[in-house]
């Protein structure tokens, strides 16, 4: 059954069948994670990635994550490592993308990996997304479902927002449990985080047992772009004097409720603050308030993400 939004489907068997298919012809989706909504398409076809790139125009020497069902089918694609095997048995499937060095067998086109010898790879933990790899013979590259710079997915309905019909399908996985995208982990080398995510360095030090290298990435990637996840409006940290038509961004329990003020968490809990960051900003730009003031979020923990993402969005 479809629901009011043409393009927008629920999940089902029909369904199912129907996004597989689409698939199988190099066609892109729409589909949930629990991270964020990504544009989906085979990542072995030139053709279906080709797609992925123009639909998002996004530049093409960023690299685009590759999803897979299990450590069997990325290693089809990639060298396997000590440091992957430990920390895919402790997150995985999860919200952890894994650089690792691309296999010269590999049948993933060179445009996913813009041409660098290494792929992301990322199992990701969703029951639509995981049914789905399930029943394909290739993995799915995936970038985020946005125009890029713009905001990150985390419904049917923003992704819908994002691309109108230019979607065939999209499917309706519900809210995105997480919010934010997948922390990358660059196992080419010493272990180092190249975007921060819910999932900390500190938890990935206490499974690899080892320091975690904090040299100046070598590899450019759309994660670490200056300006990335942008609302389109003025972004400014800290509490200026805030009009009407103003939105304050704030965290925890000392903020009372107003019109204009959006708390990521009234609770001070950092993880809930993460789910909730972008479709709070999505929300504040539907309302069109001219500028966003951010109140101070803890540097620590899923606190590091989020300004992260809040840092670049205001670039
Ligand atoms: P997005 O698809 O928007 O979630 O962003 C993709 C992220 O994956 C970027 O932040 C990059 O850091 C990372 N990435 C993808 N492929 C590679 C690669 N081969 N080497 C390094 N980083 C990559
Ligand atoms: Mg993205």
């Amino acid at each position: 059954m479809k629901n009011i939004y043409s393009n927008i489907y629920s999940f089902n068997r029909k369904n199912l069948e129907k996004t597989i298919k689409s698939l199988k012809q190099a066609n892109i989706v729409g589909l949930p994670t629990e991270t964020v909504y990504g544009l989906a398409g085979n990542a072995y076809s030139k053709k279906a990635v080709k797609k992925i790139f123009k639909l998002k125009k996004r530049p093409k020497i960023n690299p685009l994550i590759v999803h897979y069902d299990s450590f069997k089918q990325a290693s089809k694609d990639v060298y396997l490592n000590e440091n992957f095997r430990k920390l895919y048995k402790k997150f995985c499937p999860g919200p952890l993308t894994f650089i690792l060095k691309k296999k010269r067998k590999s049948k993933i086109t060179s445009l996913v990996t813009a041409n660098l010898g290494s792929v992301a790879v990322r199992f990701p933990n969703h029951k639509v997304i995981k049914k789905i790899l399930k029943l394909l013979d290739f993995p799915l590259a995936m970038p985020s479902a946005n125009v890029s710079e713009n905001l990150s997915p985390i419904s049917a309905l923003d992704v819908l927002d994002e691309f109108k019909d230019k979607l065939k399908i999209i499917i309706n996985g519900g809210n995105s449990k997480i919010g934010i995208e997948s922390t990358v982990i660059d196992l080419t080398g010493k272990p180092k985080i190249l975007r921060p995510g819910i999932i900390s360095s500190n938890e990935i030090k206490y499974i690899l047992k080892t320091i975690l290298s904090n040299k100046k990435a070598r590899i450019r990637s759309p994660g670490m772009m200056k300006r990335h996840y942008s609302p389109g409006i003025p972004i400014v940290f800290g509490k200026k004097k805030i009009s009407s038509n103003h939105a304050f961004i704030v965290f925890g329990k000392k903020y009372k409720n107003r019109k204009n003020y959006f708390n990521l968490s009234k609770k001070g809990n950092l993880k809930e603050a993460a789910a909730n960051l972008y479709k709070t900003m999505r929300k504040i730009k539907k309302r069109k308030y001219k500028k966003i003031f951010i109140d101070k979020i803890p540097n620590r923990g899923p606190g590091l993400a989020i300004n992260d993402r809040l840092l670049r969005a205001s670039k």
